[in-house]
């Protein structure tokens, strides 16, 4: 086997037999070949019989739920890599909701991009049921209304290996033209006649599966709104609930008995999937029912029953989510009364499938994508920075100079984000900065809502120790450990190292106390290293003395205090407008290699009204995210990378750290405390994860200066 752990994607419709051939998959490869599998399905809702089949046959199993794995591809990400730290599968099988599409567009290329040389992909498998294969690959009539079907055809023009289930239901001559017509459907496909009751065709599976090849196909993702019909004719029933069977009773009878009355109210063309799960400490049983063809997919133990059980139910057909509750609600309870079996604890939903809207489409692999000159500084841009290399100006020139919203662009953020991930793993600290004073700044920066001139900001105001405090105890209380206290220029310093010790004095724990505050000496500096601070943003800002009155060098002065002390120093490539060119931001970068900060914060001014500088525009979520890929690439290890605002983007193209904030804010016209912005810390949270990064625990403190993982008293002894 390769080393990378194999992933194997099992598609195909509603009803084709895909969760069967898992887990005969996964037993084979597991009970014959000494390999570990794991399985991930997918779907809609809660509980689903395919989760509970899989785990009853004693496999791993992770769902990713709400929808197809494309419209959350993070978190799809997560689940396997999840899988691979904790299990350390040789082999995930995969299974997709039965009405995915576009798979290779919207996950294989994704994939392919987004995790290089992290899993192997096996081509892609799509299972069709042989029994159906007229039905289900029928030519539509209309645009996508009615008289055949989208949905299943393009699963099949997809497969680079189409598996025609229940094969052993076919006589020869029936697996003879299926064969031919996928010949002419799908040419670049092989095909399998399967039976995961017979095991006709696993070897050939199997073959595939333990082999080196990899999905190679490459298909332009079809128009998504051409299954919305399809998608929107379907409700979906969820059911789980737990029974008393007193008397011994029969479960065969049973299930036979829900499945007989989905029959009666609805025609088979409107039943795309039924299944059944019951399961108990003694047994084990589960049927499908597509169409009017009912089939037992498993059972473990007898058909009887008595005492503690529990059905699952879940049905895909045609028809609204209020029809399919009561039609099968009723036909759950009427079967159990029927074998004299007492529900208690169900629970129920009905819903229409939610639209798909795949995070990332590819059409074609990244790397191909990528002009082979550009793809050629890419690639020894991350070389060098992975080698600890310095990359040069003109590099970096060249890669602020790509489109960020081009597949260069891409390419780009991911050999970011794959720097960021060997040197910091793949985990993003949320941190929390509290404004704690607002008052007419008499510095008048262009950029700043607090300058005097804008009249802006009326009074003075101050957030009282207490609630600073309070806010301190709030973001420790949910698990961050990192706090900026954010003041106006002016404000006193010594006010600034009383509060610093009460905050040390009542909150005690490890955590990161940073300060951005007006300018600093060396004594200064060590101040706040005495009252508790670990460290200090401050920075030369873009066009400072110009569109500040600050000297550069007087800031630098500053800068150079911090890093003379124990102190941790945080600057910033900020505040970026439109107006700013690449060389500015260079400067920056350049100045940051030469005095060695341990983070450095991308930053993008977002225009308040009545500033002077709110003329020029803002830069998009793409652009700020290429500033923190080339800075990343740019910086290497040497330092942390911020990004400010929180966007998605920059975390997937190597941010490593991410700020919310209360309080007084220079960026925005209205000032109010309490309320966790730019989003509050659960928002936070979730677009970390969405981003497929985990967020950063105390566990993971280092320090910022040596890299040092830091012990418990650590920092609280400061
Ligand atoms: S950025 Fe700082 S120094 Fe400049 S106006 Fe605002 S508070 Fe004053």
């Amino acid at each position: 086997m390769a080393r990378t752990t194999r992933f194997v994607i099992l598609g195909g419709y509603l009803g084709a037999g895909k969760t069967t051939l898992a887990t005969a998959l996964a037993r084979e490869l597991s009970a014959e070949k000494g390999l570990s599998v794991a399985v991930i399905t997918n779907d809609q809702g809660e509980l689903l019989v395919d989760t509970e089949f899989v785990r009853n046959a004693g496999f791993d199993v992770r769902s990713v739920m709400g929808g197809c794995f494309c419209s959350d591809l993070p978190q799809f990400i997560k689940s396997a890599r999840s899988l691979v730290s904790m299990e350390r599968p040789d082999i995930i099988i995969v299974e997709p909701i039965g009405t995915s599409t576009n798979i290779i567009s919207s996950v294989i290329l994704p994939m392919r991009s987004m995790c290089p040389g992290e899993f192997s992909i096996a081509p892609l498998l799509i299972v069709l049921d042989g029994t159906r294969v007229d039905e289900l690959l029928a030519r539509p009539q209309g645009f996508g209304l009615g008289g055949g079907r989208m949905i299943p055809r393009n699963q099949v023009n997809e497969a680079e290996m189409v598996l025609i289930s229940k094969s052993d239901l076919l006589d020869s001559g029936t697996v003879d033209r299926v064969r031919e017509r996928l010949r002419s459907e799908v040419p670049d496909a092989e095909v399998v006649a399967l039976s995961s009751r017979t095991g006709a065709g696993m070897s050939e599976i199997v073959r595939v599966i333990l082999s080196e090849r990899e999905s190679t196909k490459v298909r332009e993702a079809e128009d998504g709104r051409l299954f919305a019909t399809e998608r929107a004719d379907l409700g979906w029933y969820n059911a789980n609930a737990a029974f008393d069977a007193k008397e011994r009773s029969d479960m065969y009878a049973f299930i036979t008995a829900i499945m007989r009355k989905v029959s009666e109210r609805f025609d088979s063309d409107r039943i795309a999937h039924v299944k059944v799960l019951i399961e108990s400490d003694s047994i084990a049983m589960k049927m499908s029912l597509v169409g009017r063809s009912l089939q037992t997919d498993g059972v473990r133990g007898g058909r009887y029953l008595t005492g503690r059980g529990k059905v699952v139910l879940n049905a895909r057909v045609q028809g609204t989510p209020q029809e399919l509750r009561e039609a099968l609600s009723a036909a759950i309870r009427s079967a159990a009364d029927e074998v004299g079996i007492t529900l208690d604890q169900m629970s129920e939903a009905s819903f229409q499938p939610k639209p798909e809207r795949p995070t990332m489409i590819l059409n074609m692999p990244a790397e191909e994508a990528v002009g082979p000159e550009i793809k050629k500084l890419i690639d020894k841009a991350k070389e060098d920075s992975l080698g600890g290399a310095d990359v040069d100006r003109a590099t970096l020139k060249k890669l602020l100079e790509i489109d960020p919203r081009s597949k260069e662009g891409e390419y780009l953020g991911q050999a970011a984000r794959d720097i960021s991930r060997k040197f910091f793993g793949n985990k993003v600290k949320i941190g929390s900065s509290i404004g704690i004073d607002i008052s007419p700044c008499t510095m008048n920066c262009k950029f700043c809502s607090l300058g005097e001139e804008w009249g802006l900001v009326k009074g003075n105001n101050e957030l009282p120790g207490d609630v600073i405090v309070g806010l301190v105890r709030e973001v420790l209380s949910k698990g961050f450990f990192q706090v900026t206290l954010r003041t106006t220029e002016f404000y006193d310093l010594d006010r600034l190292c009383v509060l610093g010790r009460k905050i040390r004095t009542e909150v005690p724990g490890q955590y990161l106390l940073t300060a951005n505050t007006g300018e600093l000496t060396d004594e200064g500096a060590l101040k706040l290293y005495r009252s508790g601070f670990t460290g200090v943003y401050h920075t030369v800002r873009l066009r400072e003395g110009v569109d500040t009155p600050f000297d550069p060098e007087v800031r630098l002065a500053s800068m150079r205090a911090v890093l003379a002390s124990p102190l941790m120093l945080s600057v910033g490539v900020e505040p970026i407008g439109s107006e700013h060119t690449n060389d500015e931001i260079l400067d920056r970068i350049e100045l940051f290699r030469a005095i060695g900060p341990a983070q450095v914060c991308v930053m993008r001014r977002e225009n308040v009204k009545g500033t002077p500088l709110a003329e020029h525009d803002e830069i998009d979520d793409y652009r700020l995210a290429q500033i923190v890929a080339v800075t990343r690439i740019a910086g290497g290890k040497r330092w942390g990378i911020a990004s400010h605002p929180l966007t998605r983007k920059a975390v997937e193209w190597g941010a490593n750290h991410v700020t919310v904030e209360t309080g007084a804010n220079p960026r925005e016209d209205v000032h109010e405390v309490g309320v966790w912005k730019v989003c509050d810390h659960d928002a936070a949270r979730q677009i970390v994860h969405d981003a497929g990064c985990e967020v950063s625990t105390v566990s993971d403190l280092r320090c910022q200066k040596c890299g040092r993982v830091l012990k418990a008293g650590d920092i609280a002894a400061v």
